[in-house]
């Protein structure tokens, strides 16, 4: 979760990378290898509220990609509904040129890397590979080739947080792309990197106890699947987004996020001593608090409520929050005091 950053900015950052990267396709070995480079206009609306150099405002607004192909990996690991509702309303999608900064800083990288020729390192190339009756595209920052086996290393701009939990969809979307460069390629996976970039790293945190990154720049390892688990999950998740662009065309509701979609934060229970701004303890069982605060013998204790909301929702953080239906019916309900 990027909870410290601009609504916007968080769903732009899903494209990141994607976004600033040249595009250079890579058919599948069936149709015979194809290069192609393609940059699109950008429909998005990009204000400068803050008055940036207009050179940064071109950059901002030059600054798209083609997938090439029905989906990109990082579309079909994205929930249904946030994308349909994305294609539907991205013309009336709008963000400022402040608020793209990491994302322009991931074009800057990638033309950077772009230019650092290393020899058996391919940097950014896009394969794309048929499967479910679609194309999937997917854009590699680096491949090291090794024989017949290759790593891949993906760049992310991440919080320190980020380096000691590494995020579920950075395994899926590497290994995705190992089954990519495998299907197009025929080489196998040696290893699956991230190069975390970490944007709040500082020195003088290293000094602290708890466990921090020792070095801005980090390297994970990412486990790697077996191949035909990740052909499974690649087509559940394109026949998912189907379902949702038939449902999208016939008017119907598209597929409801779910709570782990929507970075849903549950309901917790405070035990509070008076006075005090800092819970004693907090419990996720109403009545498990209650008993623990009626056991206090000295002190003025009560038990404080903290409701639990749908965090992505809630901070537009998919960039489409003004549109969902889903998320919309419930902040109706909760204005007349009832639940959804
Ligand atoms: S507002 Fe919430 S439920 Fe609606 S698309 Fe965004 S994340 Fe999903």
């Amino acid at each position: 979760m990027n909870l410290g950053l601009p609504p916007m900015t968080t769903a732009l950052l899903e494209l990141a990378f994607d976004a600033g990267s040249p595009v250079i396709e890579n058919t599948c070995v069936s149709f015979g290898v194809v290069l192609l480079f393609i940059q699109r206009g950008n429909n998005l609306k990009i204000t400068n509220i803050h008055n940036v150099p207009e050179t940064l405002v071109k950059l901002a607004k030059t600054n798209d990609y083609s997938k090439n192909a029905d989906y990109s990996v990082t579309e079909i690991i994205s929930p249904p509904r946030i994308q349909r509702l994305r294609k539907i309303h991205f013309k009336q999608m709008q963000t400022d040129v402040s608020d793209m900064l990491w994302q322009m800083l991931g074009t800057a990288l990638h033309n950077v890397a772009e230019k650092s020729q290393v020899e058996n390192h391919i940097n950014e190339e896009r394969l794309v590979c048929k499967i479910e009756g679609v194309t999937l595209s997917g854009a590699i920052d680096v491949q090291i080739v090794n024989g017949n086996k290759v790593s891949v290393i993906d760049y992310k701009f991440c919080s320190s947080f980020s380096v000691t939990d590494i995020k579920p969809e950075w395994e899926t979307q590497l290994n995705i792309y190992g089954w990519l460069i495998n299907k197009v390629k025929g080489l196998g996976i040696d290893k699956l990197q991230i190069c975390a970039l970490i944007r709040d790293w500082t020195r003088s945190k290293l000094l602290d106890k708890y466990e921090y990154p020792k070095a801005p720049i980090q390297v994970l390892d990412i486990p790697v699947w077996d191949l035909k688990k990740t052909e499974e999950y690649i087509s559940s998740r394109i026949r998912l987004h189907k379902e949702s662009k038939l449902s999208s065309d016939l008017g119907e509701e598209l597929p409801l996020c779910s709570d782990e979609e929507r970075w849903q934060r549950p309901t917790k229970y405070a035990v509070m001593k008076k006075g005090a701004k800092r819970a004693v303890k907090l419990f996720d069982d109403l009545e498990v608090a209650t008993k623990v605060c009626n056991e206090k013998k000295e002190g003025d204790f009560y038990v404080e409520q903290r409701k639990g909301e749908p965090i992505r929702c809630a901070g537009n953080y998919c960039g489409v929050a003004d549109w969902c239906s889903q998320y919309n019916k419930e902040v109706i309900a909760n204005q007349n005091g009832g639940s959804s």
